[in-house]
């Protein structure tokens, strides 16, 4: 007997189906009314606002999509949930030391973000780490707090050297960490010049290894820090310059997203015994900086996977806390102020892509003909329909070969000029039938057949969606990276629809056919159907770290739009907008390239004046044009409605 209470589709199904509960992090959910809503304070807790009330404000202000939606209340929640979360754990092991974060731009350099992080980090004296001097430029007039670390790694020339030798006179927290062994006698020398104590560093390779995508930047073959044997040389370098007293930290970075807690664990221990070794050699070490690597997890699996951690943040601080006392305190050496690095963790969750879906191709056949309807096609057409009519579950696995045999077949005939056009388009139909077919009967089989498992992927609709993968979410398309995506609205229905995604790039590369599961990678997702007046909006989510400068202006399609929001003070439910940021016009885009705009205009108005000229257009018809094109340059890259 059916059971339509069990059978109904409901948000809490939506729920589980999408895992929004699993890698929600207690920042977004499903509301009554079957959309997406946002607690920008996390825990699930508080007035939720909705991002379709989002999307419908945006677009009364005429905010076209696609646009990135940041929530300026979950980037403080992350930073302060990350400074809590390090002093609970250092209060429940009496950890001596201290802890100082610092945030490295290069996760998301966007003004605005790193501006936030000093505003809101200040209470925790969170600090900033600059890569490159394009980096150290921007940190050093966005921290204003003096008890905030600044860390200046990557490879550094003579100006990068002496801006962070600057930034020591005048009061701020930097330290100078080494990766090269020739930085020591540059920065020793410039400092000698500046009349300056710099605070040095030095980056270690540690010959641990850690699993996950970026693992190449940790190990052995990292191409990043000392060895051993250099760190060693470093030493003495230093003291017979009498300047062994300026090394005071030690930094690692294992790479990005580390799913496993043993790599961290382990990284930390070889470190500590590094860091022990130091301070045996003399050195007043004080500072350990463990790098960034804490993981998000994206898929919800809480697993070792790429795309997910074996681990909270609570582990992750009690484990660091614990590795580094039990070796430090074997060595009776006083415990660090502990830095960490994290970027990913702090950003990801802050901003979500949302776009609408424009259209959807479908491999679902036509009704196809009769056979009496058809009598003067082809015999292999005729073959192929008797295969379909007398398809049935016990011969699934040899129609399915025989149909592929007459397809085939029949290709060849079209190639070879014996069949027609329609009679091609015939056979496919009738070809995609037999597929359909088959996939829906499977359902009905205890045991599927292994050729089987893939059919309903490769039945999946294409849906088309105004976005560029290569702009907005770089890692999917060069390191198949995996990101939550879900429908926005219409929650409460069932999503019957199994599709890819495609962007508008037209580039076979601009899709996204993997998708989050708890067990394995799913190669197509469920969406709904459709409808003919209303937009279908999809949102990708924790698309905050790495992800908008690696973009890249494939086919043209420039910045999205970005909006920034955050809940009221009152905490009445409602928000306020408190950044717009308008995406790149056609004329951008084109100057990025180094197309001037003007002469553009003035190139092109001249051929619509020859055509004047030669009568192939009115000069009232050269304005409309000319208007059209004008237009066209200062309009947004994305398809417009
Ligand atoms: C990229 C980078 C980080 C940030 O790592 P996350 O995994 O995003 O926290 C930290 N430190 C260094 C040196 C880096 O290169």
């Amino acid at each position: 007997m059916k059971n339509e209470a069990l059978e109904r589709w409901t948000n809490a199904v939506s729920a589980e189906f999408y895992g929004i509960h699993n890698w929600g992090a207690g920042y977004f959910d499903i509301s009554e009314k079957g959309h997406v809503v946002i607690y920008p304070n996390g825990g699930n807790a508080g007035n939720p606002i909705s991002i379709m009330e989002v999307i419908s404000g945006m677009k009364e202000r005429g905010f076209e999509m696609p646009v990135l939606l940041r929530v300026g209340n979950i980037l403080d929640s992350q930073i302060k949930l990350l400074h809590e979360s390090f002093g609970h754990a250092m209060e429940r092991f009496n950890y001596k030391g201290g802890y100082k974060a610092v945030y490295p731009i290069k996760v998301n350099q966007q003004q605005q973000v790193v501006e936030e992080v000093c505003k809101f980090g200040a209470a925790y004296h969170h600090g900033l780490e600059a890569g490159s001097k394009a980096e150290l430029i921007a940190a050093l007039s966005m921290l204003k707090d003096t008890e905030a670390c600044l860390i200046c790694n990557g490879y550094k020339d003579e100006e990068f050297v002496d801006l962070a030798l600057y930034a020591t006179k005048i009061g701020i927290k930097c330290f100078i960490v080494i990766e090269m062994p020739s930085e020591i006698p540059l920065v020793l020398e410039r400092a000698k010049k500046m009349n300056i104590k710099p605070n040095l560093g030095l980056r270690i390779k540690l010959s641990s290894r850690a699993g996950g995508h970026w693992s190449e930047s940790g190990g052995d073959r990292s191409v990043f820090g000392l060895t051993v044997s250099q760190i060693v040389d470093a030493v003495d370098v230093l003291k017979n310059n009498n300047a062994l007293d300026c090394l005071k930290l030690l930094h690692y970075h294992l790479g990005s997203q580390i799913p496993n807690i043993r790599d961290i664990r382990g990284a930390a221990s070889e470190a500590c015994r590094i860091y022990c070794g130091l301070c045996a050699e003399g050195a007043e070490m004080r500072y350990l900086d463990i790098g960034g690597g804490l993981a998000v997890d994206y898929d919800g699996s809480h697993t070792n996977f790429s795309s997910s951690r074996n681990y909270s943040l609570d582990e992750y601080c009690a484990d660091v806390i614990e590795v580094i006392m039990s070796i430090l305190d074997e060595k009776e050496v006083p415990h660090p102020i502990i830095i960490t690095e994290s970027g990913r963790a702090i950003v990801a969750y802050y901003s979500v892509l949302l776009f609408n879906v424009l259209d959807m191709s479908t491999f679902e056949p036509q009704v196809i003909p009769d056979r009496k309807e058809v009598k003067k096609v082809h015999a292999m057409i005729q073959n192929l329909l008797d295969v379909h009519k007398s398809l049935t579950v016990k011969n699934m696995q040899e129609s399915f070969h025989d149909a592929i045999f007459y397809r085939d077949e029949i290709r060849q005939l079209f190639k070879s000029g014996h069949i027609s056009l329609r009679e091609r388009g015939m056979a496919e139909n009738i070809f995609w039938k037999v597929v359909t077919s088959i996939s829906k009967d499977i359902q009905k089989l205890k045991y599927i057949p292994d050729e089987f498992e893939k059919i309903e992927d490769i039945l999946a609709d294409i849906y088309y969606c105004n976005f560029s993968v290569f702009q907005s979410l770089p890692d999917v398309w060069a390191i198949d990276h995996l990101f939550p995506i879900m429908p926005i609205h219409r929650l409460d229905e069932e999503p019957k629809r199994r599709a890819i995604l495609a962007d508008i790039t037209c580039d076979c590369d601009g899709k996204i056919d993997k998708f989050i599961d708890l067990h394995d990678v799913k190669h197509s997702i469920l969406l709904h159907d459709l409808k003919p007046d209303e937009e279908y909006y999809l949102g990708v989510f924790l698309v905050g770290a790495y992800q908008e400068t690696l973009g890249d202006l494939h086919n043209l399609l420039g910045d999205t739009n970005v909006v920034t929001i955050r809940a009221k003070e009152d905490n009445g439910g409602g928000y306020e907008i408190v950044r717009e940021l308008e995406g790149d016009s056609v004329a951008d885009v084109l100057s990025y390239v180094e197309y001037d705009p003007k002469s553009l205009i003035l190139q092109f108005r001249d051929k619509a004046e020859q055509a004047v000229q030669n009568g192939l257009i009115s000069a009232i018809e050269r304005k409309e044009i000319m208007d059209a094109y004008e237009a066209g340059l200062r309009g947004y890259t994305y398809f417009e409605k």
